[in-house]
């Protein structure tokens, strides 16, 4: 059992899913239509990390119920269609926050192999069709040397030995706490301020020891975080779907 910071509700099934067209003043809006053992009712919400609006319908309900559910939210799904933040790749010249500040992107075709920084950029060598990935990779990197000071320093206080420490792709969530003390957090961190990565830490490092949301929990992940915590909580829930559009 893990607990977990989630990013975005998970657990639909990928192959249950249909493309919708929903006319509305003139164009066609995409929408996703899924259904659900677990819904009770038919809903609309937004999935920044896959940039869609999904029509959730319980398993009974009509198809046709469903879609005409959507055709009158048609004005809402429009508005939330626009404001999706965009895709924010890895390519020479574009801009990516780091531990909050903010570095442009630099190829550097005629160097070998590696990814540094210099003067407030990241310099990433090889060749173009590497560098997404190569620069990927970096963060990752970045992201578990960051960390890994932070977990082992906050599991000492609170006496607890940490199994493994991992740095994951996914985005369902920020962290989780395994109850053989295995902590994975999400390598997007990395580009948010420092006192969000501290929080995220001390959140999962206090399930090393209370593994529930009680006030017993909050009140230890209080103590290890070196900042105030609703700041940073604040701040995570704010910018989610702009940290989820980095990358490929
Ligand atoms: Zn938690």
């Amino acid at each position: 059992m893990l607990f977990q910071v989630p990013l975005a509700r998970t657990g639909e099934r990928r192959a249950d899913a249909e493309q919708l067209a929903i006319a509305h003043a003139g164009e066609l809006l995409p929408v996703t239509f899924l259904r659900s053992v677990r819904a009770r009712r038919v809903s609309l919400r937004v999935d920044p990390a896959r940039r869609r609006i999904v029509l959730t319908a319980p398993l009974r309900m009509s198809r046709a119920m469903a879609i005409g559910f959507a055709e009158t939210q048609a004005g809402w799904i429009a508005a939330r269609l626009k404001r999706l933040p965009t895709r924010q790749p890895f390519v020479d010249g574009a801009e990516l926050p780091l531990q909050g500040v903010p570095h442009r992107i630099r190829h550097r075709p005629d160097r070998r192999g590696t990814v540094w920084l210099e003067n407030g950029e990241i310099h990433v060598a090889g060749r173009r069709e590497h560098l997404s990935r190569r620069l990927h990779d970096w963060l990752v990197e970045e992201m578990r040397r960051r960390a890994t000071p932070l977990v082992l320093a906050k599991a000492n206080r609170v006496e607890r030995t940490v199994k493994r420490i991992t740095v994951r792709d996914g985005r369902s969530r920020w962290g989780s706490c395994g109850r053989d003390g295995s902590l994975s957090f999400s390598w997007r961190l990395i580009l948010a301020p420092p006192e969000v990565l501290d929080y995220l830490v001390a959140h999962e490092v206090a399930h090393l020891v209370h593994m529930n949301h009680g006030p017993r929990f909050w009140a230890l992940a209080e103590s290890l975080c070196e900042d105030p915590m609703a700041p940073a909580h604040a701040w995570l829930k704010a910018n989610a779907e702009a940290l989820l559009q980095y990358g490929a």
